[in-house]
């Protein structure tokens, strides 16, 4: 008998196998159709996948034996997977390297041996695909074919569930990876909100106190500065918040009967402060005919329109417009934000709604946000199966336009 060698590359060939995470795993109905099929063709009584381990060949998928592996040394297959056409072994017994291997002598009794190797796609030979008999024979042109054939569609599959494994892999490590920081920005901010509420609610004590006391103007300014500082640090937690409960789909819709103007006014009394600030005139215009209750998740909604109308004041200039109207109709409420700012270049437009990016560099530093803001708009809207879209004058201005789906309550 001859034992048949090593490849020279046998470290990596057994690298490739280990890879495909298959040795000892359980039947395979994927692998058993192609044995039957090949036994079928070939007309032999065995037909196997058997992958050449260091130490033994193993038995992914077998038709007519019932052993699960036999010794490396035994194996036809560790032969057969030195070259890479199919080897056939017409009659075991007149073969010198078969003739006294235990196989042979003993059950199974193999006389007929044929195997094509399976050559995985960076070219190393990690088994066999074979059709074995008891007595001896040829192989036809045509079943050599379909050996072969069949052989490739063995290392397909295998190349298939490797891939599957991998997605699989990798979705739970993200998933890992995305409850992780769900929980860490959830600590985060909450150990960041206690600072942060002692820090707003003594300086709007101290806004009132200074504003009675008689203190330098440098005091005064001080006190705002860190307001106004605080209040932004704090919308800051928030939406990065927000974003994180997206990203691991906690976000949900609270739907509640509302009125869908004095939502809107709401919001625009808020953001009126800051206009008046910055001497943008801000209006909100409402047709005649709107519902006086609607169905929907109001807090969300709300802040829909405060992130777009905040930007919009943030981004015109002193002395012009920003506008706020609604309409609705067939089961929508379309809102629409349109100012008379800066604008947005056609390149940018498509970037504004991806979390962190600004556009704008001559924001003013103090007006700087997270670059979060339309991304959690985009998301909320996306949440209520509405629709936000964006059109733009650089240099005059810009409208955002949303469509939510809301029934009337
Ligand atoms: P942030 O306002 O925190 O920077 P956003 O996601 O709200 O983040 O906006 C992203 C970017 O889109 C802004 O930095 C700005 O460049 C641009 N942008 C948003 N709204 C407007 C607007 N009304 N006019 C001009 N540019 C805008």
């Amino acid at each position: 008998m001859v034992v048949a060698p090593c490849a020279t590359n046998e470290k990596e060939r057994l690298e490739a196998l280990q890879r495909y995470g298959i040795l000892d795993t359980a039947a395979e109905a994927d692998f058993d159709a192609i044995t039957t099929l090949l036994s079928a063709i070939c007309e032999t009584p065995i037909a196997l996948v058997s992958l050449v381990d260091r130490d033994r060949q193993w038995f992914k998928s077998k038709v007519g034996l019932a052993a699960e592996e036999t010794h490396r040394d035994l194996a036809f297959c560790a032969h057969a997977i030195l070259q890479d056409e199919v080897m056939v072994v017409p009659d075991a017994t007149r073969d010198p390297r078969f003739a006294d291997n235990p196989l042979v002598l003993e059950d199974p009794r193999i006389r007929f041996y044929a195997g094509a190797p399976l050559i995985t796609p960076d070219n190393f030979a990690i088994g066999t695909l074979c059709a074995i008999d008891v007595k001896p024979r040829e192989l036809t042109p045509n079943q050599r074919m379909a050996l072969k054939t069949l052989s490739r569609h063995v290392v397909d599959l295998l190349e298939l569930r490797l891939r599957l494994q991998q997605t699989h892999d990798l979705n739970q490590a993200l998933e890992k990876a995305n409850a992780e920081r769900s929980r860490f920005f959830a600590n985060m901010n909450h150990e960041m909100r206690t600072p942060l509420s002692a820090i707003l609610g003594f300086s709007r004590r101290l806004q009132k106190r200074v504003e009675k006391d008689v203190v330098p103007a440098y005091v005064h300014e001080g006190v705002n500065i860190i307001l106004d500082s605080a209040q932004r640090l704090a919308d800051m937690v928030d939406d990065v918040l927000d974003i994180s409960k997206i990203d691991a789909g906690k976000m949900t819709l609270q739907r509640q009967p509302f009125d869908p103007v004095e939502l809107l006014r709401g919001v625009v009394n808020t953001v009126s402060v800051v206009a008046e600030e910055r001497g943008v005139n801000l209006l909100l215009q409402v047709p005649d005919q709107m519902p006086v209750s609607v169905t929907g998740d109001a807090k969300k909604i709300g802040q829909i329109v405060l992130n777009l109308l905040s930007n919009a004041v943030k981004f015109t200039p002193a002395g012009k417009h920003v506008r706020l109207d609604c309409e609705y109709h067939d089961q929508r409420l379309m809102l629409g934000v349109t100012d008379e700012g800066v604008g947005i270049a056609p390149q940018d437009i498509d970037r504004i709604f991806l979390p962190f990016e600004q556009i704008s560099a001559d924001t003013p530093e103090d007006t700087k946000g997270t670059g979060l803001g339309l991304a959690i708009v985009r998301s909320l809207v996306d949440l209520m199966d509405g629709s936000v879209d964006v059109t733009s004058q650089p240099g005059h201005g810009t409208r955002f336009t949303v469509v939510l789906p809301l029934l009337i309550a």
